[in-house]
């Protein structure tokens, strides 16, 4: 067979079936479900026919998988791009229509066995020397994947491995709707002004919000307020309620949700943990977290310990130490009580005053000198200098999906294209959803070329969530929008900088799961460093650059409490994994032994009897982190280690920052999913990931 015979011609009328920018002021909510229904049809045809003669060799196997893969993920992508930027009812109904179908046809081409016997037969033949890296590694993946998927399995194991899968499913749902109802069920609704004490008006929006929702007649000023478990209204009355009777009752409320009566998760936990154990016992591994890791970028469990123990030695004292101080400075404000026995529902509120009285800003002050064109400017500027790229506005040359939305596109030193980016920077609330991302509207594809040319080039879809333009001002941005926009900036990069042009493994695609976060949070490092934001920054009415006492202010809250920060998230690492390693589902000890056995640990206050943080540990059990919650902190270390290189050879000399900004583009932007990310790192740094710059930048080393 031809691999044309899975490239079906596009539909011409339908524009969610084109292949290149898309036609956003063509695109249709009534055409999603035809043309996709169409375009599984044809994929589906072409899927059969290269199951029944599927040959062991790249051209006739790669490269029509590709494809397959490829064009659905566009036209479906489109899809879920409109439906996060331009919300519509019409749409939403189209997708859920043919979600099923899509989810049904992936699964397929997950799990053909024909396909997966070619391409074993691959690595095993004579046709495997003559592949280069990012071939190899695109099979082994796809090997990989369908046999952590099950493929192997037969009989009895077969259906007991689905039934597991099932089963887990089914758990993991109950578990976030239990996590869920509890959540919904919990209100402490506060009538008078003194128990609304020390609330600040956001909260007091909120909290009037919440209490019209449950039918009060509320206002901010005048209440009543409900404040609930949601985090960011819980998370904001432990910081700001003078009240430390209610603090008291908020902070029992959250850590015992979901742990009683009809939501109750407490005996959900063994049989998840359980059933993974099982799972992974089935496909050869001795525990989840060996078959979590078998997808990963760290090289084993024991790997991953020795980083959390590495930083939980850093954090501890460092934590120990801010407690102390948070008594000192209750005792010095006059809570005599609170400081001679600080609580867990103390400490954020105390740690809030200090952080006030010693370095706050208010993020409005900061606003006018960061007018979003000069701050873009500055990023791109950046951009250039680092790794030898242009970025020019090209609005115009595209459809976009709303006036607001930019489009750019990227070239080389030289001139040449490399890439292009939509840039959708505001806030709106009633059609786009919160949050930022970056996603992959064309990914590099040598196999895809469009019609003249070479090599299909990368184009992004950059969102981001920022404060919208009033009158005739520019949008001025908080700095939490600024590290926003060069966080989503950095994955942008890696998906628009690589040189890959097998698509499968070009730009962020097949990028380990832990390592995924590198370019991003490598860019927010730059928006913490003086000589970089203040070329940024620009006040919008003097041009002004960020006066120094502000830019102190921003670094020293970066570090403010970074010890209970860190601590916190090792806890939960930590918990996570001896969770999925060791924990013994048929023994003695239960999981809330094994989470006080962490905490014991890694805490600097005990726990409460009663609290049962797990049985609302969404992440998990209910979440895509169960043996990869570690992974947040894996890739903040390779960030902040990336940065120290730049550091090390001097950030104000423009010849050294341009060698290592070039060997960065060449390593880690350039080779994304082609080479195992510890490889690419290695070559970037020339040995392996250190963990103290990390500490240093947190001030914990
Ligand atoms: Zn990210």
């Amino acid at each position: 067979m031809t691999s044309s015979s899975v490239l079906p011609s596009p539909a011409p009328d339908n524009p969610w079936l084109d292949f290149g920018l898309p036609r956003f002021d063509a695109l249709r909510a009534e055409q999603v479900v035809p043309g996709i229904r169409a375009l599984l049809a044809e994929l589906g045809a072409g899927l059969a026919d290269l199951e029944r003669n599927c040959p062991p060799d790249w051209a006739g196997l790669a490269v029509p998988l590709e494809r397959c893969t490829d064009r659905l993920e566009y036209s479906w992508g489109l899809v879920g791009h409109l439906l996060a930027v331009r919300d519509s009812p019409e749409l939403r109904r189209a997708h859920d229509e043919v979600q099923p179908e899509v989810v049904a046809f992936q699964l397929r081409c997950a799990q053909s066995e024909p396909i997966h016997r070619a391409l074993c037969a691959l690595r095993a033949g004579p046709a495997w020397e003559t592949l280069h890296g990012a071939q190899r590694r695109i099979a082994a993946n796809l090997i990989l994947d369908a046999e952590l998927a099950g493929i192997g399995l037969r009989g009895e194991a077969r259906g007991r491995f689905n039934a597991i899968q099932t089963e887990l499913a089914d758990l993991s749902t109950r578990f976030s709707h239990h996590v869920l109802d509890a959540t919904k069920a919990f209100e402490l609704l506060l009538t008078t002004p003194e128990e609304a004490l020390g609330l600040p008006e956001s909260l007091r929006r909120l909290a009037a919000q919440a209490a019209q929702a449950r039918g009060h007649a509320a206002s901010a000023e005048a209440g009543p307020w409900c404040i609930t478990l949601d985090p960011p209204s819980a998370g904001a009355f432990l910081l700001h309620s003078g009240r430390r009777d209610l603090r008291e009752r908020v902070y029992r409320a959250r850590v015992t949700r979901a742990a009683h009566g009809s939501t109750d998760n407490g005996p959900l936990l063994a049989r998840i943990l359980g059933l993974r154990l099982e799972m992974a016992r089935l496909l050869g591994f001795a525990s989840y977290a060996d078959y979590s890791l078998a997808r990963k970028m760290a090289k084993g469990v024991a790997a991953v310990r020795e980083l959390e123990e590495e930083l939980r030695a850093a954090s501890l004292p460092a934590a120990q130490r801010e407690l102390a101080a948070l008594r000192a400075f209750a005792a010095a404000a006059g809570a005599a009580a609170e400081a001679a026995d600080l609580q867990h529902w103390d400490t954020a509120f105390w740690a809030e005053r200090l952080r006030e009285e010693r370095y706050a800003y208010s993020e409005e002050e900061l606003r006018p000198y960061f007018p979003l064109p000069r701050v873009l400017q500055g990023l791109f500027r950046l951009a250039g200098q680092l790794f030898d790229i242009d970025i020019q506005p090209a609005d115009g040359e595209a459809p976009v999906w709303h006036p607001d939305v930019r489009f750019f596109r990227v070239r080389d030193g030289e001139g040449r294209p490399l890439a292009a980016f939509y840039l959708d920077p505001y806030s709106r609330p009633a059609d786009k959803r919160g949050g930022a991302w970056m996603d992959s509207c064309l990914g590099r594809s040598a196999a895809l070329a469009l019609a003249g040319q070479a090599v299909r080039l990368p184009v992004a879809y950059l969102n981001c969530n920022g404060s919208p333009p009033v009158g005739d001002r520019p949008s001025l941005m908080t700095f939490g929008e600024v590290l926003t926009l060069f966080h989503e900036f950095g994955h942008g990069l890696q998906h628009m900088l690589t040189r890959v042009d097998e698509g499968l493994a070009a730009g962020i695609r097949g990028v380990e799961w832990d390592a995924v976060e590198l370019p991003s949070q490598f860019m927010e490092n730059w928006c913490y460093h003086r000589e970089t934001l203040l070329a940024l920054s620009g006040h919008v009415d003097t041009g002004e650059p960020l006066p120094d006492e502000l830019f102190h202010k921003i670094a020293a809250a970066r570090t403010f409490m970074a010890g209970g920060a860190m601590l916190g998230q090792v806890r939960y690492g930590l918990t996570d994994l001896e969770l999925h390693q060791g924990y013994d589902p048929q023994g003695q000890a239960t999981p809330l032994d094994v989470e006080r056995a962490v905490r014991a640990r890694t805490s600097v206050l005990p726990p409460l009897a009663e609290d049962r943080f797990l049985c609302s540990f969404s992440h998990i059990f209910a979440g895509g982190y169960a043996a990869g919650y570690y992974s947040y902190k894996w890739a903040e270390v390779l960030s902040a280690d990336a940065f120290a290189a730049f550091e090390e050879a001097g950030i104000a000399d423009p010849l050294a920052l341009a060698a290592v900004g070039r060997r960065f583009r060449d390593t880690v932007l350039a080779e994304g999913g082609a080479r195992h990310p510890m490889e690419v790192f290695r070559a970037f740094r020339g040995r392996d990931p250190s963990v103290g710059p990390l500490l240093r930048q947190y001030r914990l080393a």
